[in-house]
């Protein structure tokens, strides 16, 4: 790989020295202070790594964070803020809710794996804090009709026969023209490459038709798999009973920015249905894109999202959010077992806003 510039060197360099003096010195609470009262958003996806813990199989290492780094996360930062599920924390900031402190931190998790259900209950129990559960619908329903979404059969595709022969398949398969297009001067796959080209430059249906196929014929069974991976409606019910926040993540987990606009509203507003008719309780708010880059998401997804019935949606670009933060393009810190504590404290005490007002963005 290649060294990263200068000038990004040095941008991290004074981001580590600020986050470090924030974390080890009550600087932090001066920035708390200062800066607007903001809530920061913590985006996860599974919890591994405990004995206990069922495994999740088939993520890669960056969707899993261990059992003890999200505990210690969480008892270090509950210190020093105070928890709120998304909608909980979005209201504090419109002033619809008493806050407790000027920095309010929010635990999400998207798509539903089945250690969400598994653990969260008594983790949030335990810790005392909130959080909230993004929801793809389709893999959470009945025995024989739940489906699992394309991404993940490729992986299972991609564990058995490597990249590369998934993308010769694929390529030859007459279906993903795309894919025969990128490959055609005989390249092999690099990792990520083969995930880059379906998500972008093939059209969804052909994505769809040409993994089915391959997934089949390799005797994949995608019951197994969405019970493999995923949590059941069951465990969603559970969940809210615990008092997680469930918000939407669509219904099969696709790149919104590469759909119609009708085939975007349907994402959107059938995931929130299935939701509200398989979970009593509080009306769903929070919806997250898939993938979450702001080239994964449009105005027009945003707009589905909207009339969809939601009042908020997240991204995953990092940052923290103010009052009169564009309420469908809220940020939040990606959480991994890599994740570094200093770094999101930075945040959540107001330090990196400080910062972003004098023109310094440090958050990416
Ligand atoms: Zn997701």
């Amino acid at each position: 790989m290649a060294p990263a510039p200068l000038k990004h060197r040095l941008k991290l360099a004074v981001r580590e020295v600020w986050a470090r003096l924030l974390w080890h010195t009550p600087l932090w609470r001066l920035a708390d202070r200062l800066a607007p009262p903001r809530l920061v958003i913590l985006a996860g996806h599974a919890i591994g790594g405990g004995a206990e813990a069922s495994s999740p199989a088939g993520l890669a290492a960056e969707m899993v964070i261990s059992r003890a780094a999200l505990g210690q996360l969480v008892n270090e930062l509950k210190r020093r803020h105070t928890f709120h599920t998304v909608s909980g924390g979005l209201a504090v900031l419109e002033g619809t809710a008493s806050p407790a402190r000027r920095g309010g931190v929010a635990l999400s998790f998207d798509d539903g794996y089945r250690d969400n259900a598994e653990l969260l209950p008594e983790l949030v129990a335990s810790w005392g804090v909130p959080a909230t559960v993004y929801l793809e619908s389709a893999p959470l329903e009945a025995p024989g009709e739940r489906r699992v979404n394309w991404y993940h059969r490729l992986t299972w595709l991609e564990e058995r026969l490597g990249s590369g022969e998934v993308a010769r398949c694929l390529a030859g398969s007459g279906d993903a023209p795309a894919v025969a297009a990128h490959f055609a001067d005989g390249h092999g796959a690099a990792p990520g490459e083969l995930k880059r080209v379906l998500k972008y430059d093939e059209e969804p249906a052909n994505v769809e038709s040409a993994i089915e196929q391959l997934f089949q014929g390799e005797g994949g069974d995608g019951q197994a798999l969405a019970r493999e991976l995923y949590m059941d409606w069951d465990g969603a019910r559970a969940l809210s009973a615990a008092g997680v926040e469930l918000g939407g993540h669509t219904v099969t987990h696709p790149v919104m920015s590469q759909l119609t606009p009708e085939d975007c509203a349907r994402e959107a507003s059938e995931c929130r249905g299935r939701i509200q008719a398989e979970v009593p309780g509080d009306e769903v708010r929070s919806f997250a894109y898939p993938f979450g880059r702001c080239w994964d998401w449009t105005a027009q997804a945003a707009q589905a999202v909207a009339r969809a019935g939601f009042a908020n949606a997240v991204t995953t670009h990092a940052g923290a959010n103010l009052a009169g933060s564009e309420s469908l393009a809220l940020k939040r810190w990606a959480l991994s077992s890599e994740t570094q504590l200093h770094l999101i404290a930075a945040e959540a005490c107001g330090g990196f806003e400080l910062l972003r007002k004098l023109g310094l963005d440090l958050s990416e």
